[in-house]
């Protein structure tokens, strides 16, 4: 019986659980394969790798906060994302081998109603979710600018890329609004951290917050009262475990199942 799961420290509340076990059961494969969740420190997280790819009993593990650079940092072969990115949210156990991928950055581009190509985006933050964002949208054809709090993380991102920082943006020149950053997590509030009003969505932009909270962030109701096109972190979420549950099995998931699985 193949397993998968998703390692993080902590991941008791990870959603992906529930939603990969729902693209396994539309896939009629919940009897053959099972998908759970294991709680892995940073010092026992390169030795647990190495045994799950070693006991032959897993197909693969989806990686998040805080293993994601370890993950591509151990694994035998990258993907170009991955490498590029330098933080891996899938790997995939193979002939002995050890896979790494990013489906965060196609996740990102898959959840977006249109891509934005040859028109600006705006990228909140520059840890690692931002770093699949810029190299998913500038990869894809999209003029990227960079905003973070810690300015000089910014610029070295933003020079690691090739793409523009902005210390002041102004909302409104930019087809997308990606927020990156972990503002919203803990309930902040988002026009005190971030570079935006209340008022500075404008109608037809299209505006991604990756924070997945309860209820819709205060981020995402606002742009939606400008008429901007929202699309929220869960959405992400539900895009990035398909691609990763491709990889494995070979077949496309129900997008339809994750979602209802995700927000029940
Ligand atoms: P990370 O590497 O720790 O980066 C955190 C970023 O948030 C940094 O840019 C940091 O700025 C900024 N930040 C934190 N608190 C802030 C504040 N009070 N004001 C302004 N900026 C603040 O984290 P990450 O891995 O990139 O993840 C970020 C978020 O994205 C998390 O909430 C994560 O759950 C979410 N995410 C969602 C998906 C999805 O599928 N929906 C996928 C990946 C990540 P400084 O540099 O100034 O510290």
């Amino acid at each position: 019986m193949p397993g998968l799961a998703v390692i993080g420290h902590p991941v008791a509340h990870s959603r992906s659980p529930d939603m990969q076990t729902a693209a396994l059961s539309d896939l009629g494969l919940a009897g053959e394969w099972t998908y759970g969740a294991i709680d892995v420190s940073p010092e026992d997280f390169e030795a647990t790798i190495a045994e799950l790819s070693a006991a032959g009993e897993y197909a693969g593990v989806n990686i998040t906060v805080p293993h994601k650079e370890a993950a591509v940092a151990m694994a035998d072969e990258a993907t170009e994302s991955a490498r590029a990115i330098g933080a891996a949210n899938t790997l995939t156990f193979r002939d002995g081998l050890i896979v790494a991928d990013n489906t965060d950055a196609g996740g990102l581009l898959r959840s977006l109603p249109y891509l934005p190509d040859g028109e600006r985006a705006l990228v909140l933050g520059a840890g690692g979710a931002a770093r699949a964002a810029i190299w998913a949208l500038a990869d894809a054809g999209v003029k990227v600018d960079v905003w973070n709090r810690t300015r000089s993380k910014g610029e070295e991102l933003a020079a690691h890329f090739k793409v523009g920082f902005m210390e002041h943006p102004n909302p409104a020149d930019y087809a997308l609004i990606v927020n990156t950053t972990a503002v919203g997590l803990g309930g902040e509030d988002a026009f005190a951290h971030l570079p935006l009003t209340a008022d500075s969505f404008v109608p037809g932009q299209v505006v991604l917050d990756m924070v997945y909270t309860e209820e819709p962030s205060a981020l995402l109701a606002a742009a939606a009262a400008a008429g901007a096109t929202t699309v929220d972190g869960l959405e992400m979420l539900v895009q990035q475990g398909a691609l990763s549950m491709r990889i494995w099995t070979g077949e496309e998931p129900s997008i339809e199942a994750m979602r209802t699985a995700v927000r029940r």
